[in-house]
């Protein structure tokens, strides 16, 4: 069951648009997108079925989405929607903080279900790091929370006729810490939660180079590379933004292959939402059999090119 109040979807990046909108539709018909971005990002999100568009502004190089944390509190206080669902990106963290602040609420995160419940919203979101699902039932009049991404499917199958889009351009705090310098990452994750296929490299690949071989194997299923926290922070084999698990992305793809991962539960929890998941791992007391619908124990170097020649002999 949905409430009549509206619900609020904040947009600052073009892959959230379609999953927030799926998710905030779990709570309500009425769902208003409030986007913080360029032009063709307003008019992305007002062709993609939100009841409403309305358009806070661009903002300028040195601003973030949660500088507009004040802005956005006070419409919300004039308004009331049902709550305001954002994607979890760090900026959308310190966003919900800055909100729920004001609004005198706590932010609801990485959240994977919402529903409501007597007009009240009622939200899952796991706890000690995967291990628990903690169902909450939302005191205060507006939720602020972040969905947990690959979490929620995207809503509509395609772009439709524009809905309007209101200019609502609203006051920027003046941001208490100011960029020094923006650096872009070597290699970006992109698209990784919206990926149907993805293959995850772990330390037993044992060397940078090796990758390629993982990389191979990615390609010749149609999908994408990740791999486990140590391969992103520590060997920085691969960007921070391509790492699974608890402190990294949850995703949930039809297929997921862990390629030389032990399988520990941090990294699990990022994956655990697959359809159907495959390892390769050469212990075959490694963790990650447990958690898989299928498992090769062997040497990845073997295994690997074996998968990869056979899948190009039938493509
Ligand atoms: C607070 C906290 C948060 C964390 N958050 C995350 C997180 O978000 N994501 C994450 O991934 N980790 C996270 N970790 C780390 C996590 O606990 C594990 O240490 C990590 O996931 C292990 O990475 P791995 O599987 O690549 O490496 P390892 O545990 O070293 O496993 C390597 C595996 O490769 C196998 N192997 C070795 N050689 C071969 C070969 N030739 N062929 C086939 N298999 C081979 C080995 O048998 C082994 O099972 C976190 C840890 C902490 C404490």
């Amino acid at each position: 069951m949905t409430t009549t109040r509206p619900t609020w979807a904040i947009i600052d990046s073009a892959t959230d648009v379609g999953v927030l909108l799926g998710a905030a539709r779990q709570l309500s018909d009425v769902v208003v997108a409030l986007v913080i971005g360029p032009r063709h990002l307003v008019e992305q999100a007002s062709s993609s079925g939100f009841s409403e568009t309305r358009w806070l502004g661009e903002p300028a190089a040195t601003v973030g989405s949660e500088d507009y944390a004040a802005a956005i509190a006070e419409l919300a206080l004039r308004e009331t929607p049902t709550a305001a669902l954002m994607a979890s990106s760090t900026r959308n963290r310190l966003l919900a903080g800055r909100l729920a602040a004001r609004l005198d609420t706590s932010a609801l995160t990485d959240v994977s279900d919402l529903r409501t419940e007597d007009d009240t919203v009622v939200v899952t979101h796991s706890l000690y790091g995967g291990a628990a699902l903690r169902t909450e039932r939302l005191l205060s009049a507006i939720g602020v929370i972040t969905i947990s991404a690959g979490a929620f499917a995207a809503f509509g199958s395609g772009p439709s006729w524009p809905g309007p889009i209101v200019e609502a351009s609203c006051a920027v705090t003046p941001p208490p810490i100011s960029l020094l310098e923006r650096r872009s990452e070597p290699r970006s994750a992109g698209t990784l939660p919206q990926a149907k296929v993805v293959v995850g490299a772990g330390r037993g690949v044992g060397s940078r180079d090796d990758l390629g071989v993982v990389e191979e194997l990615a390609q010749a299923l149609g999908g994408q590379m990740a791999c486990t926290r140590p391969l992103a922070e520590g060997l920085n084999w691969m960007g921070r933004d391509q790492y699974l698990g608890v402190s990294g992305l949850s995703i949930a793809p039809d297929l997921y292959v862990a390629v030389g991962v032990s399988g520990q539960m941090q990294h699990m929890v990022g994956v655990d939402q697959a359809r159907v998941i495959v390892a390769i791992n050469n212990d075959k007391a490694a963790p990650v059999f447990a958690e898989s619908d299928y498992g090769i124990v062997g040497d990845l170097h073997q295994v690997v090119p074996a998968l990869v020649d056979a899948l190009k002999a039938v493509s």
